[in-house]
């Protein structure tokens, strides 16, 4: 089989595919690894919107904390655990509603006090009423650049081919059927092709005539210079109601958020030469972010920036992933629509859609994920979503109503 994208998605795909027994050559158009999932904050987190995604956040944290015994690589991990913070009673409910509906669903939260959020944390103090939880499964990869390796150490072990700087350019169909690829190289021929290509993701699907339901979206991140207060050992803080996360970085500071009127970058209108490093940063649009905080944390918002960095979240409808087979055309397949979790999710993703793949049955709830689960949508209707998804990251409890014409998650969904 081909997998087109040597992110994290396609890595890990490919990497549990050649672990089920299969011949897999990964064609990557750039460097393995140097795009979205090179620009990651690394962040894994226990607490997710539904259980499907509870699930394959959760198992993603103990694949990765267990990485050298399936992968047979070494990979250093940061079990730091994370507050989550709210400071308005509107986030306060819903900080509540989360915890009873993570305990539900398997994991591991509890209230945090005053006095335990002082005590673990070094570098954000509180500044008034505020509301925790503690999620001690919470883990993070300092430089996502380390799992990117681990995956391609991995998949070479187990005799994946990935093969970089060769770009996918046709996905020839036979008698309805995907034949394989034709990169800038060669022709390979296979009946499995998996479109794992990112912010690419649709125009290399449009390859073969098919369609995937995403839109890209900007997403940025800093890191400040060293900052004494700061202890690499400090865990991850999410602020809900400013949308915005901090950990340890380097001796400084990460801050990445999620704002309320994202960037949408749409790399098909763009020239071909494009890449991440072509995507329109906006230090302001951090500065606005951290200023929200800059009573708890000073240092987000004032200390020198080491590193400014970005890159695009593919950002489904629904604000679930896109995986499984592409409708009406045998033999693609697609894992996509991160909504910005998918360096985190690429363990178990990888692993499901492999499953789903090798043995021909997705694992329970898996199947929800399936592109099949949207009618055609226009590329506006898919901006206006990605955009609303995005917005609400931390807080899907809607300040106001949700555009109109998708389906909310099944409550069926569930999984085993
Ligand atoms: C600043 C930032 C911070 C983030 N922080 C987190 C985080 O803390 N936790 C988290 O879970 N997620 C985070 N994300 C999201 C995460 O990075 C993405 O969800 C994830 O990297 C998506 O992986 P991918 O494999 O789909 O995409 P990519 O890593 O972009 O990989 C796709 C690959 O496809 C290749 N490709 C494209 N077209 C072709 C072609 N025609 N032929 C061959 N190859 C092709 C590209 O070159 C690229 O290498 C963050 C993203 C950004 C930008």
């Amino acid at each position: 089989m081909v997998v087109i994208g040597a992110g994290a998605l396609g890595l890990s795909a490919a990497l549990h595919c050649a672990l089920a027994g299969r011949s897999v050559v990964v064609a990557e158009r750039l460097a393995a690894g140097s795009q979205a999932s090179g620009r990651a904050a690394g962040l894994f987190k226990s607490v997710q919107a539904d259980e499907l995604r509870t699930w394959l956040a959760r198992r993603s944290i103990a694949k990765a904390i267990s990485f050298a015994d399936w992968a047979g690589v070494p990979l250093q991990v940061a079990r730091s655990g994370g507050f989550l913070i709210a400071r308005t009673a509107r986030h306060r409910a819903f900080l509540a509603r989360e915890l009873a509906q993570s305990r539900g669903w398997g994991a591991d939260v509890r209230e945090a006090g005053g006095a335990q959020v002082a005590g673990r944390l070094g570098y954000y103090r509180a500044a008034g009423e505020q509301f925790a939880l503690w999620c001690p499964e919470d883990i993070y990869i300092d430089e996502p650049g380390a799992l990117l390796r681990a995956y391609l150490l991995a998949c070479r072990r187990h005799g994946v081919v990935v093969a970089e700087h060769e770009p996918v350019v046709g996905i020839p169909v036979a008698g309805g059927q995907v034949a394989g690829v034709e990169t800038a190289a060669r022709q390979i021929t296979a009946p499995v092709v998996i479109d794992a290509a990112g912010g690419w993701v649709r125009q290399v699907a449009g390859l073969a005539g098919a369609a995937v339901p995403v839109a890209p979206v900007r997403h940025q991140l800093l890191i400040t210079e060293p900052v004494p207060e700061i202890d690499p050992g400090d865990p991850i803080t999410r602020v809900v109601d400013a949308a915005v996360y901090l950990r340890p970085s380097r001796g400084g500071l990460m801050v990445g958020g999620f704002e309320h009127d994202p960037l949408p970058v749409d790399p098909r209108q763009q020239p071909p030469s494009f890449t991440t490093d072509d995507v329109p940063l906006d230090l302001g649009v951090l500065r606005r972010l951290a200023a929200q905080i800059n009573l708890e944390a000073p240092a987000a918002g004032t200390a020198a920036v080491a590193e400014h960095r970005g890159g695009l979240f593919t950002m489904s409808p629904d604000g679930r992933f896109v995986a499984g087979p592409v409708p009406a055309l045998p033999g693609l397949w697609v894992v996509s629509g991160c909504n910005g979790s998918g360096f985190s999710s690429s363990p178990a993703l990888g692993e499901a859609l492999a499953t789903w793949i090798t043995t021909g049955t997705p694992p329970p709830g898996v199947q929800a994920l399936s592109p099949a689960r949207f009618g055609p949508l226009s590329d506006d209707t898919l901006i206006t979503r990605g955009r609303w998804q995005y917005a609400r990251y931390y807080d899907p409890a809607p300040d106001q109503a949700e555009p109109a014409g998708i389906p909310s998650p099944a409550q069926s969904d569930r999984p085993g």
